[in-house]
């Protein structure tokens, strides 16, 4: 059976996304499907229905009313949809995710227009799995879920957190050529403790505070079990959730399902490609490095420790190479000698150095070669802090990770300007480029996008049995490798995002052979891996797509 209803006809077809081609169908298919007399005459080239949605979208005078006028285009006609998106991936990516995608949550009860999705309430503990046999796909292959607890840096939006789980399956087609068809977002609704949206008669989520005893995780066995029982190949991504279920959900799940965190895995797989590119410019090892974190949260030790195992990977004892890494947080700097109790996550990062409660005092006592900022305190990479690791230095790596542009620790002008133009830097937000003394440099951000519609492609072609941080390190390297020459000279540490569809190939290919070389895939690899990864990838004019299949 199809995923569609195959025989659909007449205004069945129009009326379906996943069919529908509009103005596109030919005469013939107009004929063959009765849809004369349905559409106007004129026949349009998919060329043509692009450029009139293109306007559309050009003459909304907000980024919402674009993300609604795309959204749009993609409850009529899917494959349009992501025609317009792929060929516009640098212009759209911003509306269809950050920082659009956070105020359509913010707003999503007010912009809610129709279903996409599923959503499984506290109260459907026992009947999980007839929710899930309500779902139209026959074929998942990857579902991200979200409980919308902590919607990028908004908090708590409960059910209209499902804006992020929609548009980061949007990306992970556009990126990486995963079937549309085959991709499933999913909100587990288990309330809100957000009052003005309790209070919020255009709230569309379960009317009551949130569920957070042991039923939480009773409920998230029962989704998972029943997901497993129905796709059992199906790839999880969890999103979105407030830290401390974020890691616990990690540490249950990720030897028992193929499935990861965007949030930790895949941030960290696209900073520790900063570190590879940057290394390729300094042609040292990551295992010389010495690195200090501003900022302890999800990030910050997702990051350190695939960073830790790609000093491992180099030869590095785990023990030195944490010891290589430290961090600092709101309360100063994380060492064994402080009095207040520490996050489990922190623990490993907690060496024996002095308590110290500023960060230049730590960057003077450490004298780190980077320094990443994953706090979101804005300008906390002061002039300062920036000269003394150009002091200590010939080229200090300076990553702002922090989201949104206000959230910066520095901007890539203060970056360049205040280490004197040897600075290694790469930012969470976008910033232009930047002339300091006759050079113009490039600063490319370290935008998840580049690596985690790629893993997810690689793993899904592979039917990979789980996901281990090998995994990250892999799509890393490739991503690297990726990086020109051209670019490096301008110190951009990414390629340009244009290129993620070409990327994708080359790292769900990587992620894909790291399967195979692990035991972790469930088919056979092919001999040209590369090619049969590019095959796999969904195109828009597919004609499967159509078809169902
Ligand atoms: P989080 O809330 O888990 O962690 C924030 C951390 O910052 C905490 O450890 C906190 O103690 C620390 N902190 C707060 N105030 C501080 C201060 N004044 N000095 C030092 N430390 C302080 O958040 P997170 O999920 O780790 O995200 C942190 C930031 O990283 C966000 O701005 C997010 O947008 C950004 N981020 C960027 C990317 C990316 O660029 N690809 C990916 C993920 C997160």
């Amino acid at each position: 059976m199809s995923t569609c209803e195959k025989k659909e006809k007449g205004v069945g077809v129009l009326r379906n996304p996943w069919l529908n081609r509009g103005l596109a169908f030919s005469e013939q298919q107009r004929d063959a499907l009765g849809l004369r007399g349905l559409l106007p005459a004129a026949v349009s080239t998919r060329d043509q229905q692009v450029e009139r949605w293109k306007a559309l979208i050009a003459q909304q005078p907000t980024p919402l009313m674009k993300y609604i006028t795309l959204d749009t285009a993609r409850m009529i006609d899917e494959a349009l949809y992501f025609q317009l998106v792929m060929e516009n991936v640098e212009e759209y990516m911003p509306l269809i995710y950050t920082p659009t995608v956070g105020e359509a949550c913010q707003k999503f009860g007010h912009i809610y227009r129709a279903h996409r999705g599923l959503y499984i309430c506290a109260e459907d503990r026992g009947h999980v799995r007839d929710i899930v046999a309500n779902v139209p796909n026959q074929k998942v292959d990857i579902i991200v879920v979200t409980d919308g607890q902590r919607i990028l840096g908004l908090g708590d939006l409960g059910a209209c957190g499902m804006g992020i789980p929609i548009g980061k399956l949007a990306l992970y087609t556009a990126c990486a050529g995963v079937n549309p068809q085959h991709t499933l977002p999913v909100t587990l609704d288990v309330g809100t403790n957000n009052e003005e949206f309790l209070k919020d008669p255009l709230y569309i989520g379960q009317r009551h505070k949130r569920v957070d005893d042991e039923t939480y995780y009773a409920l998230i066995e029962e989704f998972v079990a029943a997901v497993r029982e129905r796709w059992p190949n199906v790839l999880i991504q969890f999103e979105d959730f407030q830290n401390t279920h974020a890691f616990k959900l990690l540490d249950i799940w990720r030897d028992r399902v193929p499935c990861f965190n965007d949030d930790i895995q895949g941030t960290a797989s696209v900073v520790v490609t900063g570190f590879y590119s940057a290394m390729r410019v300094k042609k040292e090892k990551l295992s010389d490095q010495k690195i200090l974190f501003l900022g302890a949260g999800s990030a910050a030790t997702g990051i350190a420790h695939l960073i830790a195992d790609a000093m491992v990977e180099e030869g590095t004892s785990r023990e030195e190479a944490l010891s290589k890494i430290a961090l600092f947080d709101s309360k100063g700097l994380v060492t064994s000698r402080r009095t207040d109790k520490l996050a489990d996550n922190k623990l490993p990062f907690a060496h024996d150095y002095e308590v110290c409660t500023s960060f230049a005092d730590a960057v003077r006592h450490l004298k780190p070669t980077a320094i990443v900022g994953v706090s979101a305190q804005p300008k906390t990479f002061s002039e300062e802090v920036i000269s003394l690791m150009a002091q200590y230095n010939k080229q200090p790596i300076i990553f702002a990770l922090s989201n949104p542009t206000s959230k910066a620790e520095c901007t890539a002008e203060e970056a360049y300007k205040f280490s004197n133009g040897t600075a290694l830097f790469a930012s969470g937000s976008p910033f232009d480029p930047v002339e300091f003394e006759g050079k113009t440099f490039v600063p490319r951000q370290g935008n998840n996008s580049y690596v985690f519609p790629a893993i997810g492609m690689g793993c899904i072609y592979t039917h990979a049995k789980s996901v281990p941080n090998g995994v990250f390190l892999a799509a890393a390297k490739s991503l690297a490798d990726q990086v020109s020459e051209e670019d490096l000279g301008k110190g951009a540490l990414y390629p340009p995002l244009s290129e993620i569809r070409e990327l994708s190939v080359a790292i769900a290919a990587a992620v894909a052979e790291y399967c195979f070389e692990h035991g972790l895939a469930q088919i056979e690899r092919p001999a040209d891996l590369k090619a049969a990864v590019r095959e796999a990838m969904w195109q828009p004019s597919d004609p499967k797509f159509a078809a169902g299949e």
